[in-house]
């Protein structure tokens, strides 16, 4: 029997809708519309969080539902940045490419205070959900292989991957590393703690993404874009 994917069945409840969602938000604000900023199970107890928040603190006033999910480059009018690139290679000249082969492309974040933040993107325009069965299937490799070399990196602990394609519409993956030994610098919170990090010098940075790009292409095959 064909899965229905648009809601309720018999006996089966319809999942929630976005204003049904909303509703219950909007329920639990208090009159100028925020919430507690550091609730007692939240992740602002952390040890690992790295601002302090006084208990009484609140969010900012929780915005109203919109009417439409904000438009990424790469939809409607707006073209994406892979739009006029005639093929595969064709921005080699990008210094902070570090690998690539016929199918996929990885650049290093020009600026970090992590050992390294890499995004790995097809070269085709996908978004995620789209992604053909061959490129979803090396996708698969590609996060397992790059995760590993990473981790070959002797300043870092572990390799975080995430996908959130809030930004741009053009499928990219984050992979984030963790420094090793740092009780605070860890989990969900390390984006947050790289913005507050002093950034890399220019030759560390380099330095580890040429290392990641050799040990990804003795993982991976295709061609390292850094010495
Ligand atoms: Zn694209």
């Amino acid at each position: 029997m064909a899965e229905d994917h648009e809601g309720a069945s018999p006996g089966r409840p319809a999942p929630e809708s976005a204003e049904a969602w909303f509703a219950r938000v909007e329920a639990a604000l208090d009159g100028d519309r925020t919430l507690p900023a550091s609730p007692p199970d939240g992740t602002a107890r952390w040890d690992a969080f790295p601002f302090v928040i006084a208990d009484d603190a609140r969010t900012h006033p929780v915005a109203p539902l919109a009417e439409f999910d904000r438009p990424r480059t790469g939809e409607g009018s707006s073209p994406c940045h892979c739009a006029g690139t005639a093929m595969p290679g064709s921005i080699e000249d990008d210094p902070n490419l570090m690998w690539r082969n016929d199918s996929w492309q990885l650049r290093r974040f020009e600026r970090t205070g992590l050992p390294i933040i890499a995004i790995l993107e097809p070269i085709a325009h996908h978004d995620l959900p789209e992604l053909p069965e061959a490129l979803a299937g090396e996708l698969g490799l590609l996060m397992v292989r790059l995760a590993a070399a990473i981790e070959t990196l002797p300043s870092v602990g572990r390799c975080h991957v995430n996908r959130w394609g809030d930004g741009g519409a053009h499928a990219h993956v984050w992979f984030f590393a963790r420094p090793v030994r740092h009780p605070q610098v860890t989990g969900s919170v390390v984006p947050l703690w790289d913005d507050l990090l002093p950034a890399l010098p220019d030759a560390v940075r380099d330095a580890n993404a040429a290392h990641v790009a050799r040990e990804l292409l003795a993982r991976h095959g295709g061609i390292a874009l850094m010495a």
